[in-house]
């Protein structure tokens, strides 16, 4: 099991922060309005812009985030705020932009939404509403009053893929698309440990006991602050019941029969190609 997909290829050296002044092209991660600003390639594609002044589309480079080096390049985030769009720039969701950009860039452009959004929602102290700071050693906001730090948020959620022999459990949610199904998923509760999410949440959606808990792999999603962490359970009892709510309806599918489900860009594609591929195979007793 494991995927290493949603991991670099290039070599990504995160850091908090970078030289005073670039001296040559780095990565440009702007947002405008939660939508990334890319550029057309020559070669086909888009990609964000890649420059050493920023300020000559119109922006302040004073605002942005340092995020790292990708091979060697620096790379930046910065909130373009109600700035015009500059020329021969496009605004797009980052969710839209999979597979239209180098997966690389796609991943970073994930990573420097997060940290866009996180510092746009801290700029005052959630105790006492005096205006924050940022950290220069980490990648936190400070009180100057009262001294509370806060760092990125991310909201771990569970994705559980539960076999029954050869078959696996797939679910749809009524906000769906037409014909379309998925794993189980929710979200960690305070308190609980991802094992105990996966039982509560195939309890509470399906009715399910599941047993043989196993860690698959993990995908950062940006929409908006997600850690996705995969696991595969077996059926341990109980019948299947949704509320019609959360989830319209419930079954168990065999790997040659699926209905419509998520692809590669999400780990829950993952997870039911991996089944297909070699999960009912395996022995439930291992
Ligand atoms: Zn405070």
């Amino acid at each position: 099991m494991g995927i290493s997909s949603f991991e670099f290829q290039a070599v990504f050296e995160p850091s908090v922060r970078g030289p005073a002044a670039l001296s040559e092209a780095a990565w440009w991660f702007v947002f405008q309005g939660g939508h990334l600003l890319v550029q057309p390639q020559a070669g086909g594609g888009l990609a964000p812009p890649c420059m050493r002044r920023i300020e000559t589309l119109g922006l302040d480079a004073g605002a942005a985030h340092y995020l790292g080096t990708l091979d060697g390049v620096h790379c930046l985030a910065l909130d373009a705020g109600g700035n015009a769009l500059p020329p021969g720039l496009e605004a797009q969701g980052l969710f839209g932009l999979y597979g239209q950009m180098d997966d690389d860039l796609w991943l970073l452009a994930g990573r420097a939404f997060q940290i866009l959004e996180w510092d746009r929602k801290h700029r005052y102290c959630g105790r006492c509403g005096s205006p924050t700071e940022v950290r220069q050693s980490e990648r936190a906001r400070q009180c100057p009053a009262c001294e509370l730090t806060v760092f990125p948020r991310l909201t771990p959620a569970m994705m559980a893929l539960v076999r029954r022999d050869n078959q696996l459990l797939l679910a749809r949610s009524p906000r769906f698309p037409k014909g379309f199904y998925s794993v189980l998923a929710g979200f960690a509760e305070p308190g609980e440990t991802l094992e105990a999410c996966v039982r509560r949440e195939v309890y509470e959606e399906v009715g399910l006991e599941v047993s043989n808990i196993r860690y698959f792999g993990s995908q950062s999603w940006p929409f908006p602050h997600s850690l996705m962490v995969a696991y595969v359970a077996d059926y341990a009892g109980g019948e299947i019941q949704v509320d019609g709510h959360e989830l319209e309806h419930a079954d168990w599918f065999e790997p040659h029969a699926l209905p419509k489900v998520p692809g590669r860009m999400s780990i829950a594609g993952h997870l039911i190609e991996w089944f297909v591929r070699e999960g009912q195979a395996v022995d439930s007793q291992s």
